[in-house]
């Protein structure tokens, strides 16, 4: 998923291609086809950095410069734009995934101090349990992970809390049963424990590998608004909005400006196809 392109070559060919995608992006806006972008990000932590940790300082840079070049928006709302058939807004919303518990000591706090909407995707069972993801324990580094009294904190002040499935597992590898688990049941049982609706989900992994059809109609017989993949690629305008594709908050400042730069290649990462 991540190149291996060193950030001052990314740099260089942004500047490069700028004017290109500056006459492009008029081209967009001029139509009211801005597409809509949607960042996922992980953990915000100054200690153990890994591909999906990102630093106080390097958050902090992102998040300055996604304030000055976008509205930055709900999912409901980035979700409407897309539907309305018409945007020429810059726009992104802002999403994480997992549940880490570090995000609370500075990027939950400095989203929240400049009004910024997210939506918090957790795992159900690893937040309930105080279990760590099974990922980070195969890495041989448990992460602390959020608490349900944080989770519910959040919820409490609005903060839009999504599911990420009971126990994060690959859903493609699940029967039907296991799917109703991770899935329906999962978004019931973190809906009781804060006390609101969760309209979104989000897909553990979320390359269009871990997605699957039947994945998706439980999703919409649950009653899920809106369901978030993870492979990349904008929201074109008037396209179907059940399906959100989301773009990688990665650590590099640069890679994040690169795909959020309107780039061909961005606009046009085929869509999972769940319904013929
Ligand atoms: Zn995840």
């Amino acid at each position: 998923m991540h190149s291996a392109v060193p950030d001052f070559l990314i740099t260089a060919y942004n500047w490069t291609v700028g004017p290109l995608r500056s006459a492009n992006v008029r081209v967009l806006k001029a139509r009211g086809l801005l597409p809509v972008s949607i960042l996922f990000y992980h953990r915000v932590a100054n200690s153990f950095f890994n591909g999906w940790t990102i630093s106080h300082e390097g958050f902090t840079r992102q998040i300055d410069w996604l304030q000055a070049n976008f509205d930055l928006v709900s999912l409901s709302e980035a979700q409407r734009r897309i539907a309305s058939g018409f945007n020429n807004r810059p726009t992104v919303a802002i999403t994480f995934d997992d549940g880490y518990a570090e995000n609370s000591e500075y990027a939950l706090p400095l989203l929240l101090e400049r009004s910024i909407p997210f939506t918090y995707f957790v795992t159900v069972r690893n937040v309930v349990d105080q279990r760590p993801f099974t990922h980070d324990l195969n890495a041989g580094r448990p992460l602390p992970v959020d608490s349900l009294e944080t989770v519910r904190a959040l919820a409490a002040i609005g903060v839009d809390i999504g599911c990420h499935t009971m126990t994060h597992p690959d859903l493609a590898t699940l029967d039907e049963t296991q799917l109703q688990r991770e899935i329906s049941a999962a978004g019931k049982e973190l809906e009781d424990h804060i006390g609101r609706s969760v309209p979104h989900f989000a897909f553990p992994f979320g390359l269009q590998q871990n997605l699957t059809r039947r994945a998706f109609e439980i999703c919409r017989e649950h009653g899920y608004a809106a369901v978030c993949s993870a492979y990349g690629g904008m929201n074109a305008i008037g396209q179907e909005v059940f399906h959100l594709q989301r773009i990688h908050g990665d650590p590099s400042e640069a890679r994040v400006r690169h795909w959020l730069s309107y780039s061909q290649r961005q606009l046009s990462v085929p869509r999972f196809r769940y319904q013929d």
